[in-house]
């Protein structure tokens, strides 16, 4: 039987490499939802969009395809038939995406999107609200932590591969800034659903977290 997997955690925790990893071994489709609230984001930002005004965005957005295709080390990303991968990663995205993704209705249509991509199953599906709200009935919620500081170590490292120079320090502080609005949403908060498999990634590699898993959806 072809599953739903939910994999849900803070910024930086690891979600979409092993995501994408997960989805590869079981020859399932990956949907990172992060890129598309990223996307809009991106988007509204080209557009000199007020990133608080709702409806334009929203007007925006319904005109707006955003597709993705197999790529290395990320899946490439789309908006209206032009390739985005790199410029929705930048700091200025980073760093307004939270506010763009606590839209009620974005996230509703967003959601209706997400749930058209993940169909029956064969998914592997990584944000923040997918076990709890995006795939409900998910047979497999995971949600992967890791210390506030072994994220922003990650992120510095994947940064200096390109050629990005935030300091460490500033890297923390945003990761906590993201992960404190993600969660204090009044709309689909970061939340662990209650049927979620904890995994804290800390001291783990990435076949370790793989592994685990593979290990919970064989279970
Ligand atoms: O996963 P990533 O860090 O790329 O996500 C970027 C942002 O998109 C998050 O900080 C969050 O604001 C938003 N997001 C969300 N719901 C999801 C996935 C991402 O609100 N399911």
């Amino acid at each position: 039987k072809k599953l739903q997997i939910a994999i849900d955690g803070p910024a930086s925790a690891g979600k979409s490499t092993v995501a994408k990893i997960v989805a590869n071994k079981l020859s399932y489709i990956y949907c990172d939802t992060g890129a598309m609230y990223r996307s809009v984001t991106f988007k509204a930002l080209q557009n000199h969009i007020d990133l608080n005004d709702e409806s334009a965005i929203v007007k925006m957005l319904e005109d707006t395809e955003i597709s993705f295709a197999p790529g290395n080390p990320v899946q490439k990303v789309f908006i209206d038939g032009n390739e985005i991968t790199d410029d929705i990663r930048t700091p200025e995205v980073t760093n307004s995406v939270s506010t763009v993704a606590a839209l009620k209705e974005v996230r509703s249509i967003l959601t209706d999107r997400q749930r058209d991509i993940a169909g029956k199953g064969g998914i592997v599906m990584d944000g923040r609200d997918i076990g709890s709200a995006v795939l409900p009935n998910a047979e497999v919620k995971i949600f992967l932590i890791a210390s506030v500081d072994e994220r922003a170590e990650r992120r510095f490292k994947e940064n200096q591969q390109k050629g990005i120079k935030t300091s460490l320090e500033t890297l923390k502080k945003e990761i906590e800034v993201r992960d404190h609005k993600d969660s204090t949403r009044k709309v689909s908060p970061l939340t662990k659903a209650s049927d979620a498999i904890e995994v804290d990634t800390t001291s783990m590699g990435i076949d370790d977290v793989v592994n685990k898993i593979l290990e919970i959806v064989e279970n």
